[in-house]
């Protein structure tokens, strides 16, 4: 008998994410972003889900292979992911685009002879300071690929720092756009945040992520006023049940005690299944359908959830640790981080299936 605990990933409810990208973007070329094992879903799930994308965005070589292997045959864009002169092959032969982000990329792309042009994005640092050109040299580094037979389309990129917050995008925008001025050639600037709060920054393609997925990219708006859906349900069920009387504790560290008398359930999931341990007493969850609280510490395979109020549930009751009772990001915030960080962390001891 398997443990009681599931991941089931909902085709519909990424398809409608995407559908929803769409609506913002207008006539914006989409690309799905998938890294990171498309943020923990599966890469063959993003792929099927995300078929109405223009393209698949990704970190790494061996996820775009992935990608052709499973029937993608439209672009596929590199995040990153070019490191030595071999990638430049895997390019070629699978037909990727890429992203450059420092010159020692376009030393390799002008040391190596192509049979056909790579399309490139070339990326602008507008002060998230982790990859891309500064704006001094962005110019200069576009002359360069410019000249190489090796460069096709060149489309000018940047990714936002602040995109979640109010006005966080306004000096990187005026940035890029006093850098790009006049040089030919698309603009790719938005992630979820941007492409969902800052309809000046869609240009001509964008790189949701996170929204497709079902997770809000904003602190202060929750995904379903967004009209997201929740792409990930983790669900476990109840494996014991304990009565406690006052002073009683719970858990690693003694960390809860009850102060009446309590019925608390003991749920077949832990920290080493990918709930974060940093959720303490009060962190929402749904058992059979109703949402109560945590109880006490997250241990490595099991976590306590108040049952006092559900006289009726026991060993075997359903629980939903996050999907569509408790949004992944309700107990992303509980742990002090963010539902990106939870939904690309569930261990591969969880069976994950398709719904
Ligand atoms: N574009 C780039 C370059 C990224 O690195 C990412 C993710 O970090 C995205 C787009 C998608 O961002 P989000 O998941 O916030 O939509």
């Amino acid at each position: 008998m398997p443990r009681p605990i599931q991941a089931r990933i909902s085709h519909a409810a990424l398809a409608h994410n995407l559908s929803v990208a769409r609506r913002h973007a207008g006539e914006a070329f989409v690309w799905a972003v998938i890294k990171a094992n498309a943020y923990g879903h599966g890469i063959g799930r993003g792929v099927a889900a995300f078929a109405a994308a223009d393209g698949l965005a990704m970190l790494d070589l061996n996820e775009a292979v992935r990608c052709r292997e499973a029937g993608w045959v439209k672009p596929i864009l590199l995040l990153e992911g070019i490191f030595e002169a071999a990638d430049l092959d895997v390019v070629e032969r699978y037909g990727l685009s890429m992203t450059v982000h420092c010159a020692q990329q376009i030393d390799l792309l002008a040391a190596r002879r192509l049979l056909r042009p790579v399309d490139v994005y070339l990326k602008m640092n507008s002060g998230m300071n982790r990859l891309g050109f500064k704006a001094e040299d962005y110019r200069a580094a576009w002359t360069r690929l410019r000249a190489l037979p090796q460069v096709g389309a060149i489309t000018l990129m940047t990714h936002f720092a602040d995109a979640d917050v109010a006005g966080g995008t306004d000096s990187a925008r005026a940035l890029f756009a006093r850098t790009t001025q006049g040089l030919p050639g698309p603009r790719a600037l938005a992630n979820s945040a941007a492409l969902l709060g800052v309809p000046e920054a869609i240009g001509d393609a964008v790189r949701p992520g996170i929204m497709l997925y079902g997770s809000s990219p904003f602190a202060d708006r929750t995904a379903a006023s967004l009209d997201l859906q929740p792409g990930m349900h983790l669900f476990s069920e109840i494996i014991g049940v304990q009565d406690l009387q006052p002073g009683d504790t719970v858990g690693y560290g003694s960390t809860f005690r009850a102060e009446a008398p309590m019925r608390i359930g003991i749920v077949a999931c832990g920290y080493a299944d990918g709930y974060p341990r940093h959720c303490g007493t009060g962190t929402p969850i749904a058992v059979a359908g109703q949402r109560t609280r945590t109880i006490g510490r997250v241990s490595m395979d099991m976590l306590a959830v108040d049952l006092t109020a559900l006289p009726q549930t026991g060993i075997g009751s359903p629980v939903e640790l996050w999907g569509t009772q408790v949004s992944i990001d309700e107990v992303a915030k509980a742990a002090g981080t963010i539902g990106y960080e939870l939904m690309c962390a569930v261990a591969p001891r969880v069976p994950m299936v398709s719904v």
